[in-house]
């Protein structure tokens, strides 16, 4: 039995310490403990945590003495104002107020209006847009004036790990990760991990993200802020950071980019059909020709992806090749893409393209014996595999941006190992119970 639970799926995740732009400035030591009587770090850590969710009131309130109204499809301010008892006086004036009251123009059904009505008076009136935002409305000395109050959702610091039997998304949903989070996860790692073919049980992931709490309640999923995917006994790290000027990314703890400067495949989701190989039967010509590309299968007018930035240096017919574009990447690479259907629009020589962008559409033009993409990659100008080619990193983090980035990583890198061991004991301590 003890075996079998060992042995079982980490299935925690847990909400540990408030992020370090929280509020909070406490901060949980997390030490391995495996006494029953001592509460376990986790047990500390959750303490902490509910403590800070109950946070002093520091506004005085005002008793109010809400009537609420949900807006109903169909409805004008007028409709909801009658409901309650209130008149088109009423709503001149309010709509005759200082502040944002132009808001009470973009009522939606399903969101809710409250009134505190005093005698046959309108005093207050809450306009609540989302779960974060409200108009509030508060008769004055010179008629109403309209505020906005947004309630700031606080972010919380989550853990969770897990350990493949059959997919990332199985694993994932028992510890505890949202689909979101876990396509987050896979976008990650999909660099260096196909997780349709390369997925073997046992691999695994560790992964610090953030929740986002208002009122003591999680109301959606933050950032993925540094994981650990295992893959075949191969451990991948990545770490966000975000800068002002280049906006957020994931690195590995080195500082190079988890993405890479090319896709793996200029089709999304397509069938190999033909492989790289140097020595292969020509199949229109019946003769050893080398296949030096790739073929995937497609359909006609399948969209064709640039792999990396770069420029087109040849779009047009080219002998068997048919329509055909190249791109040229920097100094070191080089890319083809044949048998085109058409270009995609303004691809011409000279064009700049960004990767991931349609530059043309699968066909059958050349000598193909039906819509296929043939794609060809070069480095150096000799013509390598595509699918088996290792792919250079993208932009490594700024020069300027360094120094910070690897104090955060170092930080992160320790977060994960402290969680760990933090999970490890709290399994202990259950197996000993
Ligand atoms: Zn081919």
């Amino acid at each position: 039995m003890a075996v079998a639970v060992c042995s079982a799926v980490m299935i925690l995740a847990l909400t540990l310490l408030p992020s370090p732009d929280a509020t909070a400035t406490k901060t949980v030591r997390l030490k391995p403990t495996s006494a029953n009587v001592e509460p376990t770090p986790i047990e500390q850590a959750q303490e902490l945590v509910d403590e800070q969710l109950v946070e002093p009131q520091m506004e005085t309130v005002i008793a109010r003495n809400w009537q609420d109204q949900k807006v109903r499809s169909g409805d004008t301010l007028s409709h909801i104002f009658k409901r309650v008892g209130l008149g088109s006086r009423d709503v001149y004036e309010v709509m005759a107020g200082q502040g944002d009251v132009e808001l009470l123009k973009k009522i939606h059904p399903g969101q809710t209006m409250r009134f505190d009505i005093e005698g046959q008076k309108l005093v207050a009136l809450e306009y609540v847009m989302s779960r974060t935002d409200s108009l509030m409305i508060e008769q004055s000395e010179n008629g109403y004036v309209a505020e906005m109050q947004i309630k700031e959702m606080v972010p919380f610091t989550s853990y969770a790990e897990g350990t493949i039997d059959s997919s990332l998304f199985l694993a994932a949903q028992k510890a505890g990760l949202s689909e979101g989070l876990t396509m987050e996860l896979a976008n990650i790692f999909g660099w260096d991990v196909d997780f349709v073919l390369d997925i073997r049980e046992g691999d695994s992931f560790r992964v610090i993200y953030q929740e986002m709490h208002l009122d003591g309640e999680k109301v959606k999923d933050g950032e993925i802020l540094a994981a650990q995917f295992t893959n075949q006994g191969n451990t991948f790290t990545a770490i966000r950071y975000e800068t002002s000027d280049r906006g957020a990314s994931y690195f590995t703890p080195q500082g190079e980019s988890m993405r890479k400067a090319f896709l793996r495949s200029p089709i999304s989701f397509a069938r190999i059909s033909s492989h790289f190989n140097l020595r292969r039967k020509h199949p229109v010509l019946h003769t050893i020709r080398a296949h030096k590309g790739t073929d995937y299968a497609a359909s006609r007018g399948t969209p064709i992806k640039a792999t990396g930035d770069g420029k087109v240096i040849f779009a047009g017919v080219k002998g068997g090749y048919g329509k055909v574009v190249i791109l040229q990447h920097g100094q070191k690479y080089r890319s083809l893409y044949a048998h085109m259907n058409n270009y995609a629009r303004g691809i011409r020589s000279g064009t700049r393209v960004k990767q991931g962008q349609t530059i043309g559409y699968v066909g059958s033009t050349g000598l193909a014996t039906g819509p296929h993409l043939h794609y060809e990659f070069y480095v150096n100008g000799a013509v390598r595999n595509p699918v088996t080619v290792k792919l250079p990193h993208a932009e490594p983090i700024a020069k300027q941006d360094k120094e910070a980035f690897l104090t955060v990583a170092q930080q992160m890198v320790g977060q994960l190992s402290t969680y760990a061991a933090a999970m490890e004991s709290e399994k202990v301590a259950n197996l000993d119970q």
